[in-house]
């Protein structure tokens, strides 16, 4: 199969029959316990009885007034853990596949040419988002909605953030993508792109040069780092690995892979994402390589189970120390020790304990560090308050920060989090920010 078929397209959804077969078997419960399970409200309670109801319009209407990346959502939330889970405690049996109607919807409305949104009375105002991650997305489209003048600053050559430049594209395709940003263009949102802001004092600019709100959104693009002498060719951070991938560069990295063994190191979800794209390009053995036990990995079971069904090899406690290398400076071997689990950490965690004259050496011609990514170096700190991690402070309900006319959202506030809640804090802010208009 070439790389065209296995990375560039997403699988198919929902088709009509079975989008509304599954809405057909809702209860309409009154109180819709999933709408209660959605972070960012979009609420499936309310979109399923309407497409029960053949209300389809009104369906994907609800879909994007409350969610302006109900598509990527659709795809993206990890659903067995939020509306999905509140689902199923109404003793439905087996919980409605709320995920896949939502992504049918919004495709299906795509496809007859619905604006789901009204034209908006233009304003004055003008208001500029730092990033076009899904947080950007959302704070910009809530507010181009009530007409004000949006200019999305994006640093890379295309709009998306991690769903454009992370999620490898057999999860979620270039196409979908340019469907969801449309609809945004279509409200009169700008997108500048290449444009980077230089943190604090590019903010400060923004704010002088007329913009009445600036809504930090940029992501965690910095990568943890295994501690390693100098650069090591052949070794990738999960950042460098997958947006290369995004940008089909196939050859390059199929020509270190194929036939060979690489590790990848994490045991997280982006973990998984390098683990599979390694072996779709090729790879004879990946290793996930985790310091402490498989109950213990932040991976989502379903993930951890579909890694290990396409063959990924899980090598768990154990510890990487560093990289050996051969004469020209590429990997040849992934240094470990072995390790057992201890007392549970602060975070309530077993810590992993390093076990004496354990090392060992595990022979990769690739490999890639997916142990945590943090805020770039663009420091936002001569502006706002920020936490000893780099991590913006943001109120909760508002996402305003400490300097006045600035607010920020998504992973830049949480950590590490989920599309979903970068939608909500999206929304929150611009909710704020069209408070502080008035
Ligand atoms: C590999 C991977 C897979 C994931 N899979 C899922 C999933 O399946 N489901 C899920 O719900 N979540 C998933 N997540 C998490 C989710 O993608 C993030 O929580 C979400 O994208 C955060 O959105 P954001 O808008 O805060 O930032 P981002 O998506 O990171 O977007 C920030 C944008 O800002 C730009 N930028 C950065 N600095 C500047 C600057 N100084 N000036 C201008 N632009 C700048 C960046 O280039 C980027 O485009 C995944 C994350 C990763 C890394
Ligand atoms: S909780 Fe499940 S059954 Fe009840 S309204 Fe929501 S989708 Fe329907």
């Amino acid at each position: 199969m070439s790389y065209a078929d296995q990375f560039k397209k997403m699988g198919k959804g929902f088709d009509f029959t079975q989008a509304l077969a599954e809405a057909d078997r809702c209860l309409l419960c009154h109180d819709a316990p999933c709408s209660r399970g959605c972070p960012a409200e979009t609420d499936p309670g309310t979109f399923i009885r309407k497409l029960r109801l053949r209300n389809v319009t009104g369906a994907i209407r609800t879909i994007k007034e409350n969610n302006a990346l109900g598509g990527a959502c659709g795809v993206l939330c990890p659903t067995p853990r939020l509306c999905e889970k509140e689902c199923s405690t109404t003793g439905i049996g087996r919980a409605i596949e709320i995920g896949k109607i939502q992504r049918f919807l919004i495709e299906h409305g795509w496809s007859l040419g619905f604006q789901a949104y009204a034209k908006p009375v233009p304003r004055t105002e003008r208001a500029a988002v730092v990033g076009s991650g899904p947080a950007g997305l959302s704070c910009a489209a809530e507010l181009a909605r009530q007409g004000v003048q949006v200019t999305v600053f994006e640093e890379r050559a295309e709009p998306g953030g991690v769903i454009r430049y992370g999620v490898p594209a057999y999860r979620f395709d270039k196409a979908f993508l340019k469907n969801e940003l449309q609809d945004l263009k279509d409200l009169g949102v700008k997108f500048k792109c290449n444009s980077r802001i230089e943190g604090a004092q590019g903010a400060q600019k923004l704010l002088d040069s007329g913009f009445r709100a600036v809504f930090l959104a940029p992501g965690l693009w910095g990568a943890e780092r295994l501690k390693a002498k100098g650069r090591i060719k052949g070794v990738y951070t999960s950042v460098d690995f997958l947006a290369a991938l995004r940008e089909e560069r196939f050859e390059e990295l199929g020509r270190q892979v194929k036939g060979k063994a690489v590790a990848v190191i994490g045991g997280g979800s982006v973990a998984m994402d390098c683990a599979e794209s390694a072996l779709k390009l090729g790879a004879r053995d990946v290793y996930l390589v985790y310091r402490r036990s498989y109950a213990q990995m932040p991976a989502e079971a379903d993930e951890r189970q579909a890694a290990q069904s396409l063959g990924v090899h899980f090598l768990l406690l154990n510890q990487p120390t560093g990289y050996s290398t051969d004469g020209s400076g590429r990997v040849k071997g992934l240094r470990l020790l072995r390790t057992r689990l201890g007392e549970p950490g602060t975070d309530g965690r077993r810590k992993p304990v390093e076990i004496k004259g354990s090392a060992w050496t595990l022979e990769v011609s690739l490999a890639v560090e997916a142990i945590g990514n943090r805020p770039d170096p663009a420091d936002w700190k001569g502006l706002v308050k920020v936490d000893g991690s780099g991590l913006v402070l943001a109120g909760a309900k508002n996402r305003k920060t400490s300097a006045r006319g600035v607010f920020a959202g998504g992973d830049l506030v949480r950590g590490p989090a989920l599309v979903v809640e970068a939608v909500q804090d999206g929304k929150l802010a611009a909710r704020a920010i069209l408070e502080s208009l008035k």
